[in-house]
């Protein structure tokens, strides 16, 4: 089975290209944002707890989220691959990820990192905000949550490196052109 991080700052496109994988691999896909949003919707002490963070831009605390995931995980054992989207977003994360795989004699076999700079972050998260329903619509929530990625999370691009697994795609152009790129890494793999 192959196990892809799909990892990105918010609005790179991680959402959008993990649709176009699922299509064209057929991989399972867990994003821990749909997750903890259908908690939220759901109003389960999970859902109640982590919406406090999400409204503030912040990261839902690192053991809500990988209790989380070890039980999502568990859901798919037949998969051809997973698609982790929005996950690994701390070092923690990225190291207890390494250990539950472990635990299946398994690993991460490739990080794909979109790289997009924060001018057109900023734009894309505007406009997704204006039909999304999401907590991430106004310019104060989105500036929190990009420096949250570059205090938090970007520190787990080093991580992969160290551990051999990253490969950096450029996430600006059409999405078919970035598409194209994350299907050679795919495949090489
Ligand atoms: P996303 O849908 O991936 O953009 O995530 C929306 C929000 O959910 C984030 O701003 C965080 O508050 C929370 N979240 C999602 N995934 C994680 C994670 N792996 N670790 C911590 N918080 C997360």
């Amino acid at each position: 089975m192959k196990y892809l991080v799909l990892f990105g700052p918010p609005g790179s496109g991680k959402g959008t290209q993990s649709e176009n994988i699922i299509k064209k691999y057929g991989y399972a896909h867990i994003s821990t944002g749909d997750v903890l949003r259908a908690e939220t919707a759901n109003q389960t002490p999970l859902g109640v707890e982590a919406k406090k963070f999400m409204d503030a831009g912040q990261l839902v605390p690192d053991s809500l989220i990988i209790d989380m995931l070890a039980k999502t995980m568990d859901s798919y054992t037949d998969a051809k691959g997973i698609i982790f989207d929005g996950f690994p977003r701390t070092v923690a994360q990225a190291q207890a990820l390494k250990e539950m795989l472990g635990k299946r004699g398994a690993d991460v076999t490739v990080m794909i990192n979109l790289q997009v700079d924060n001018d057109e972050l900023i734009k894309r998260l505007l406009e997704r905000g204006k039909t999304s329903g999401r907590s991430d619509d106004n310019l104060e929530t989105i500036k929190k949550r990009l420096d949250t990625y570059n205090s938090q999370t970007a520190p787990v691009i080093d991580f992969y490196k160290e551990d051999g697994k990253l490969e950096n795609i450029k996430g600006v152009g059409s999405i078919d052109d970035i598409f194209n790129a994350i299907s050679k890494v795919i495949d090489a793999k």
